[in-house]
């Protein structure tokens, strides 16, 4: 299979030519449709199996197909949540290379760094956010973030999130976000809470594991 029989179009495909990508691999290929047909995905898969494309890549296209310029400005419409800062980062760059022939706008947040630049930038627009919770709920206190645009929430790492004491953080977030969303949970192991967290928060959603 090549990215091409994914449906993916054409500056996402650019992207991935320029990366040296042709092949999708395992947890993208069978993530990667289920996203484009706006389901709700539990996906259990490590870190190091191209997990983080298989939801950048679906989310750039299905922003990018609905762009409508007029509306184009400050709603941040995909939100990704990360339990680490270096997560965070590298997320952000995996957006920023994949979507670079698009004109979506990403960037990351995290905590323990100053706050001044990254309001900034937010206040400029996005049109997708990578935080991490506690950064993340901080600035939505100060109003400086606005979650009621949101189309697509991910939550990434759920297990280590859980594991780093995140749960209310989580939960809070998801509930500052528009009822009707597309969920996408990412998890390395899919321990009974962080079943039971899926349970709560994702519709009917479609499973894969690699
Ligand atoms: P991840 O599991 O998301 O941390 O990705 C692991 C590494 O695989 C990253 O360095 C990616 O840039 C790389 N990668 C992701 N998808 C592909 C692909 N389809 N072909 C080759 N490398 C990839």
């Amino acid at each position: 299979m090549l990215f091409k029989d994914l449906n993916l179009n054409k500056p996402i495909l650019k992207s991935l030519e320029e990366a040296g990508y042709l092949e999708p691999t395992l947890v993208q290929e069978k993530t990667i449709p289920l996203v484009l047909e706006k389901k709700d995905v539990l996906t259990t898969a490590q870190t190091g199996t191209g997990k983080t494309a298989a939801f950048a890549l679906p989310i750039l296209q299905l922003l990018f197909d609905k762009q409508d310029a007029p509306k184009k400005g400050k709603k941040i419409r995909a939100l990704v949540v990360s339990p680490t800062r270096e997560l965070a980062v590298q997320i952000g760059d995996s957006f920023k290379a994949y979507g670079k022939n698009t004109n979506l706008r990403s960037t990351v947040i995290f905590g323990g760094t100053s706050i001044e630049p990254q309001i900034d930038i937010l206040k400029k627009g996005v049109d997708i956010l990578i935080a991490t919770p506690g950064r993340l709920l901080d600035l939505h206190k100060q109003d400086i973030i606005n979650l009621d645009y949101i189309e697509i929430l991910v939550l990434d790492e759920a297990d280590l999130m859980l594991d780093m004491g995140f749960i209310d953080d989580v939960k809070k977030i998801e509930r500052l976000c528009p009822e009707q969303k597309q969920v996408l949970l990412f998890s390395a192991t899919m321990p009974y809470k962080v079943e039971q967290l899926a349970n709560n928060i994702l519709k009917s959603p479609e499973r894969v594991e690699v």
